[in-house]
């Protein structure tokens, strides 16, 4: 709400990945809201090759001022083939009407950098990894990092990920577990694969018996020379997780080329040359691990979870970053409006929870119904084939069924959620 004043709110944002730089831009530019970030790595450096940005996440990035930095490979058509044999199985064709929220596929450290390069300066403590959170009883939380620095902060922004530290001290009995996913992910030059055919001509998804293997370009042709353009490769391994014995990292270890193919000797021809030809030493493995739904994301009246903090689920529906942006989106708006009319922060956190936990909520239970048409499926049909198996998954891949995340537009959302409560006239403007 511009001119709203309030008292100075001290804000601790813990984790520099894109929902605690988002949010950091997002509530910077309140008046009397002053910003930390409290990142653990000693750099801010991107791993994991590329990512995928949609409509949703398109609209929330131009609401941070953030988009135009952003560039990367425009995903026309996206082909899914059954991996063993290469047979095309579905295409899906861009439905973006305006060519700036076209699907694309962009370098990872190319989204960081334009998130960090909006948020202002002196705002980012790297080398700080929070390691215990207390609610002070009227006044605040005391905030321990590793290094011994302490502070207290009116709200703290638990932006800290999968592995959240913010949400074990809120929420102590939640646990995440493996869930017997394991994903390789690599950029290699799109030099060294050009003469694969049909490699380089489309993104598309090899589904297998067991995962599957995933290509894609990521590169602005008209902005990055053709012999420096890169080409990303994903490839995931689904096993039942109670017959992993090792023990697992959730993100970004080194792997040896020989593990990767070890799980991919039965694809097509070209899937295996493709992964042939990854230089030793560049890919990265990342174990999925995941949590159940959280009733609330907020706790003590002033801890708020963003992210994957929020909902752990691992990148399930590959768009993980646009959720965490829309969440600190979201909590910039519920802040001054509540504040602007004399309410307590906890009301804006109310706010916020009532925005975002039905939303994640809906995730969930998309997830469940998955997994129980995936199932009942195999039920139904005992002897099923892996081309019948492969029907169900292929069709279960984006349309209309999921427009309500990857066309979801927060700021209508925001706008909805004011006007409803114009109309029942609730609680911030009495
Ligand atoms: C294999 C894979 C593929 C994915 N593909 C996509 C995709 O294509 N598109 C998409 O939108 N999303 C994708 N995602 C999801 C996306 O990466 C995440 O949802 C997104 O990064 C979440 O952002 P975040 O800021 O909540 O958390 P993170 O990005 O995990 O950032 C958390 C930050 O907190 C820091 N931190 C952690 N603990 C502490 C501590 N104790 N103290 C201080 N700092 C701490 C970490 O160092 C990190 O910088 C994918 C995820 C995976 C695993």
């Amino acid at each position: 709400m511009p001119g709203a004043t309030f008292p100075i709110l001290r804000v601790a944002i813990v984790g520099g990945g894109p929902g605690g730089l988002s949010s950091a831009i997002a509530l910077s530019k309140l008046p009397n809201v002053e910003v930390t970030i409290y990142e653990k790595a000693k750099e801010l450096q991107e791993i994991g090759a590329g990512i995928q940005i949609g409509y949703n996440c398109w609209k929330v990035l131009e609401l941070l001022g953030v988009g135009r930095g952003v560039r990367g490979h425009v995903q026309e058509t996206i082909i899914h083939r059954n991996g063993l044999n290469g047979k095309p199985l579905r295409e899906q064709k861009s439905t973006a009407a305006e060519p700036r929220y076209r699907g694309q596929r962009v370098r990872r450290t190319r989204l960081q950098a334009a998130l960090i390069a909006k948020v202002p300066e002196g705002v980012i403590k790297l080398r700080k990894r929070l390691i215990s959170l207390t609610n002070v009883e009227g006044g605040g939380v005391h905030l321990v990092f590793e290094d011994g620095e302490e502070v207290i902060a009116d709200l703290v922004i638990g932006g800290d990920g999968i592995r959240s530290v913010v949400r074990e001290s809120v929420f102590p009995d939640h646990a995440i577990q493996f869930t017997g996913r394991t994903i390789w992910r690599v950029i290699i030059p799109k030099s060294l694969i050009l003469d694969i055919p049909e490699m380089t001509s489309s993104t598309a998804w090899w589904h297998g018996t067991a995962g599957h293997f995933y290509n894609c370009l990521v590169d602005d042709p008209s902005e990055i020379p053709e012999d420096e353009q890169m080409f990303e490769i994903a490839v995931h391994n689904v096993v039942p997780a109670a017959t992993v014995k090792e023990k697992r990292f959730s993100w970004g270890i080194p792997a040896t080329n020989e593990r990767v193919e070890s799980h991919f000797t039965e694809y097509d021809p070209r899937v295996r040359d493709a992964l042939s030809r990854v230089p030793q030493g560049l890919w990265k493995e990342f174990s999925s691990f995941s949590g159940p739904r959280l009733k609330k994301l907020i706790a003590w009246d002033k801890v708020v979870l963003i992210g994957d903090a929020s909902h752990p689920l691992t990148g399930a529906f590959g768009s993980g970053a646009a959720f965490a942006m829309q969440d600190s989106w979201i909590l910039a708006q519920a802040i001054p409006h509540t504040l602007s009319f004399s309410q307590p922060l906890a009301s804006a956190l109310d706010i916020f929870d009532s925005i975002r936990s039905p939303y994640y909520q809906r995730m969930y239970e998309h997830l469940d119904h998955q997994g129980k048409k995936i199932q009942d499926a195999k039920t139904n049909n005992p002897q099923q084939t892996f081309e019948e198996s492969l029907d169900v998954k292929v069709k279960s891949f984006g349309g209309e069924a999921l427009s309500w995340i990857y066309q979801n537009d927060i700021q209508e959302v925001w706008e909805e959620f004011v006007r409803n409560e114009k109309e029942h006239g609730k609680q911030s403007l009495k």
